[in-house]
């Protein structure tokens, strides 16, 4: 399942494609993914120009001349296709229409953005682009990890009294917005924490210290997201499944690399969810 920094990658892939481009026309090819399509979703997206293409948390959001924004989640297996004439660094020739190409939209630049999930978990929604945080999909998310509202004050609020492990207190999205499995066992080996231990009883100190750590990580997944744009790493216009060195998710068994610390990388399951971790350095 994609986490921030991936959907931040296909994002930034999309913006040459959408961003200040005109919606010529949309292809609406089945009544619903995860929930259904807003009503007349086609007509509402057909001719109007995307003035912004943003994201919060998971969500990318199309914001339009019409006062509306589309909201697009890529749920577990939800693809963006760049296809037809070349923009940016970023094309494929993607022969639309196939099985899973649930919506196509044709750019005014001759480019078309194609919305491909086989397993149909994602999602599309339209909102009043004033009304946005008041949204359903919107209105419980937390901070942007790496914006200023999410800070060590609120990270130390939110933990006191929390008898919860710290790995499910920060997968919580009303907590920190689009923090997934991966990017929490990749902060809390960083940060040396136990992913056991009790949210509320870590010392204030090491749970301030979690804000930089948690955005060190998420950057530097979307520096390497980005510079797997640039390298054509992705040729088959697939944006945002990209792989990166993990260094606890995904190593179950194999040498923890913290300097001097001679550890195995563990799995074990908590809150349904595997989790990576060395009982060596983390405490
Ligand atoms: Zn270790």
């Amino acid at each position: 399942m994609p986490e921030l920094p991936e959907v931040e990658t296909v994002r930034r892939g999309l913006l040459p494609a959408m961003e200040g481009v005109v919606i010529e026309k949309a292809d609406v090819n089945r009544p619903d993914l995860r929930w259904p399509f807003p009503e007349n979703m086609a007509d509402r997206l057909t001719g109007k120009k995307v003035t912004a293409l943003r994201r919060r948390s998971k969500y990318i959001l199309a914001d339009l001349d019409s006062t509306e924004t589309l909201i697009i989640h890529l749920g577990m297996s939800g693809r963006m296709l760049i296809s037809g004439d070349p923009v940016g660094q970023f094309h494929h020739d993607h022969p639309a229409p196939e099985k899973h190409d649930h919506v196509v939209l044709h750019m005014a630049n001759g480019t078309r953005v194609t919305f491909n999930d086989a397993r149909r978990f994602g999602a599309m929604d339209m909102s009043g682009t004033a009304d946005l945080d008041h949204h359903w999909l919107i209105r419980d998310i937390g901070p942007e990890p790496l914006g200023n509202a999410f800070n060590e004050d609120h990270l130390i609020a939110k933990f006191d009294g929390k008898n919860m492990p710290i790995k499910t207190a920060l997968l919580d999205q009303k907590l920190v917005a689009g923090l997934g499995n991966i990017y929490v066992c990749e902060v809390l080996h960083r940060a040396g924490i136990d992913p056991r231990r009790k949210a509320g009883r870590i010392a204030k100190p090491r749970v301030a210290g979690l804000v930089p750590l948690i955005r060190d990580v998420l950057t530097e997944a979307i520096a390497a997201g980005g510079s797997s744009l640039q390298d054509h790493r992705q040729t088959n216009g697939e944006l945002g499944y990209f792989q990166h060195a993990f260094k606890a998710y995904g190593r179950e068994g194999q040498p923890c690399t913290t300097s001097g610390c001679g550890g195995t990388i563990d799995r074990i399951v908590q809150s349904g969810r595997s989790t990576f971790f060395c009982r060596q350095c983390q405490r």
